[in-house]
């Protein structure tokens, strides 16, 4: 189990950084080397831009980029960041869902993804019409957490139980957080977290060691999206 646990933040890690990295690098090559322009765009885990007070429950924690200027007035501060979910409906890959994950038709939210935004003459898949999230729930009612709601994923929320807050963490222990008055209310996923508080919770969720990337394992076993794949797709 530990492994697994381990595996799986090497396998966000790889995916999101490594392979997406290579994967843009040799293609954005190749449409440059044929004379057009390739802006490469994969995500960035750590970083919000200003304004977006959401973080990433994938990364140790996240900062917003409340210093971004804009070099002069009604011009955009230098902190673009593709609207990940959008991109994916208008190439046709699929929607965000109520989970917050980009829901596909084959593999439902089990997509790594990064884009090529670029002048060159291709093909076009069209883009994404109709819906992929019909609503069901079986999200909301699969997370330990409680951190998905009628209007989406509470982002905060979920980063606190997606470190392992849950009982259902394979990885709990007897002394964790001992004494405190909340402890129960935490282990059954019933507190609700903020920034704050959440943030104040993540030097007490060590159940592994940290690794020098960022990234912490997911140890509520991304249900919601289990429960998605279930809904949508089929076994797993
Ligand atoms: S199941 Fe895990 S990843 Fe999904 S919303 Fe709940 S805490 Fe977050
Ligand atoms: S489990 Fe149902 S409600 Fe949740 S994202 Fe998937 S389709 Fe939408």
């Amino acid at each position: 189990m530990r492994l697994a646990a381990f595996r799986k933040r090497l396998g966000v890690k790889y995916l999101s950084e490594e392979m997406a990295e290579i994967f843009l690098l040799k293609i954005c090559g190749m449409i440059e080397d044929e004379g057009y322009d390739a802006c490469l765009q994969k995500s960035i885990p750590n970083l919000r831009i200003q304004g977006d007070k959401t973080t990433n429950p994938e990364v140790m924690d996240t900062y917003e980029l409340v210093h971004a200027v804009a070099v002069e007035e009604g011009k955009p501060v230098p902190d673009v960041i593709l609207d990940f979910g959008k991109a994916a409906r208008a190439c046709g890959i699929g929607e965000t869902g109520l989970s917050g994950s980009i829901l596909n038709r084959k593999y439902g939210p089990f997509l790594r993804y990064c884009f090529i935004i670029t002048d060159a003459p291709l093909d076009c898949d069209p883009a994404l019409t109709g819906n992929l999230c019909d609503g069901c729930m079986a999200c909301v009612c699969a997370c330990p957490g409680h951190a998905i709601g009628e209007n989406g994923p509470d982002t905060w929320q979920c980063s606190v139980y997606y470190k392992g807050a849950h009982r259902s963490n394979p990885f709990m222990t007897e002394d964790f957080l001992e004494g405190d008055p909340e402890r129960e209310q935490i282990l059954n996923g019933e507190k609700r977290f903020d920034a704050e508080s959440a943030r104040a919770l993540y030097p007490k969720l060590n159940f592994l060691p940290n690794t020098q990337w960022g990234y912490s394992a997911c140890l509520c076993g991304r249900k919601c999206d289990v429960a998605c794949y279930r809904h949508l797709v089929g076994e797993l």
